[in-house]
Parts: structure tokens; sequence; C-alpha cells
């Protein structure tokens, strides 16, 4: 496996493999790499010829200095990991690498960007179509790969490609799961004993939210599910919602199409999201 700091040195290594037609994938992360990443990587592996993971842990995207600060970077078990499943770049850019000087970062991403996370964490997705961009112009991948966990994010950078209109193909990878049904998170390493226990409420709403989908009315399913993470303790919850996974907007009807169940909360410490799929 190739291990690439610079630009210019991965488009060196890229351009062999362009030249010659082959199909090159992108999968970016923050690193602290785990089965969920892995997923991802391994989906890419199934439709290109050159995988690229990108580990970056992006400054821009972050609303909150201590939880950049306290990110975890665990780099030698994250290359550790990536050489076992057989990626075949790992792209490690310093942040001077990435912004060498000061810039503005200002694109029309629709009205979705000031929803949900886009309320809670101004101006995030700024900052990640604006590392996503700077990702695409230094690997030129045919496809790019992004978990379905953060589900906003996917919608953000189908309209940072539609903006810019680049050849990109998007692929959205289904959540992966702890057994007991938490989704993986980097972050779930900062959760306590308790706060882990606490933490299955989010996956349990959202099950219980898809489980009754068809039975219970919109206002039941809501209130049953925002009752069930309240009643948590340690759990702080800043939204559950349902909404229409293309506007993101709240559904009044059930028939809408793509709805989609999502929520943010603290748990302890540590702000976690998930969502899921009830159509
Ligand atoms: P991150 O390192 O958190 O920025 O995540 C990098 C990519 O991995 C993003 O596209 C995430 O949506 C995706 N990802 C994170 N957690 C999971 C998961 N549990 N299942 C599938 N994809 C995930």
């Amino acid at each position: 496996m190739e291990i690439i700091h610079t630009i210019k040195a991965l488009k060196t290594f890229l351009q062999t493999f362009q030249n010659e037609k082959k199909k090159v994938a992108l999968v970016p992360t923050m690193g602290a790499l785990h089965k969920g990443h892995l997923s991802l990587i391994k989906m890419a592996q199934q439709q290109a010829d050159v995988v690229v993971c990108s580990i970056f842990v992006n400054p821009t995207q972050f609303t909150d200095p201590k939880d950049l600060e306290k990110y975890p970077r665990p780099l030698v078990h994250d290359i550790k990991l990536l050489k076992k499943v057989g990626c075949n770049v790992v792209f490690m850019p310093s942040v001077k690498e990435m912004y060498p000087a000061p810039e503005n970062w200002q694109i029309n991403l629709g009205p979705a960007e000031f929803l949900l996370e886009g309320e809670f964490r101004k101006g995030h997705y700024q900052g990640v179509t604006q590392i996503v961009k700077k990702l695409f112009d230094a690997v030129n991948p045919d496809v790019a790969f992004f978990g379905q966990k953060d589900f906003q994010q996917v919608l953000m950078i189908k309209n940072m490609i539609n903006h810019f209109n680049l050849p990109v193909k998007l692929v959205s990878c289904a959540i992966i799961r702890e057994e007991d049904g938490l989704a993986m998170s980097s972050r779930n390493i900062h959760l306590s004993t308790s706060d882990r226990k606490n933490a299955l409420i989010l996956s349990k709403s959202l099950a219980f939210a898809k489980d009754n989908f068809k039975q219970l009315s919109l206002t039941e399913l809501l209130s049953q599910a925002v009752t069930m993470i309240k009643n948590t303790p340690g759990v702080v919850l800043d939204y559950f919602t349902i909404v229409n996974g293309d506007t993101l907007l709240p559904i009044a009807d059930k028939n809408e199409k793509n709805p989609v169940a999502l929520v943010a909360a603290k748990v302890g410490e540590t702000r976690l999201i998930d969502n899921e799929l009830l159509g």
C-alpha cells in the first residue's frame, strides 16, 4: 500500500493508472477507522481498479474546537487496517497541504444545508464540501464512496457535485452497526460504559419508527420515539424527525417518497447521529 502525503505525489502516482483508463475510487475519511469505513473500502474495491482512502481530520468542518482537538487519530492502527483489507493508497496530507493559504468557501448547497445538522453545526457542510472538493481535485476519482450514516452529508455532497458539474459518481453505502445496533462511529470510543449502554436508545428509537411506520400515525411515532429517548438517563436529544430524504423537510404524509428517520443526541459528552430509511 502506498502512503502518500502530498497532492503532487498522489497525482503522479495515480496518473499511470488514469492513463491506462483504470477506474479510480476515493473513500474520504477522518481516520480512527472501524468496520463502517472498511465496508466502504470493500465496496470501492468491487467497483474500481484502484482505491484511495484519504485520512484527514478537516478543521474547517468542526464547529467546536474541543471536538476537533479530541478527535481520535490512531494513525498506525489505521494504516494496519487499510493494509489488511488491501487498500491501494492512503492519502494523509497535513493541514498546510490542504490549506496552504486562507481561503473563502461559500457555495450554494440548497436550503437543506441549514436543517438538522446544519442547524446544530453552523457552517459544517461548507467545510465538508470544501475538503471533499479539494480531495476530488487531488484524486480525480471516477467514483467516491460515502456512508449513509451521515445521511445529510451524502445529500450535500450530491449538491456540491451538481453545483460544479463534476464527473464523479457518488455511492452511498449502508450503515454498519455493532451487534447490539449501535451505529459504528469513530466517536464511540469516547463513550463511558454507561454512555455506551444509554447510546443504544438511538438505534432502538429508529428501529421502533421503522417497525411501526405502517401502523402508527406520524404524530404517535414521533412522540413515542422522543419519549423513549428523553426517558433515557445521560441522553440529551437534539432532534428526532421523520423527513423527506430529498428535501430533509418533515413529512406530513406517510406516503411521501423516500421517508427517513434521523436522530441526533448528546450521550454523556459525545454527540452521536444515526438514521434509518423507512420506505
Ligand atoms: P468519518 O471518518 O466519520 O468522516 O467517516 C468517513 C466515511 O465513513 C463517511 O462517508 C461516513 O459516512 C462513513 N461511515 C462512518 N461510520 C459508518 C458506519 N457505521 N457505516 C457505514 N459508513 C460509515
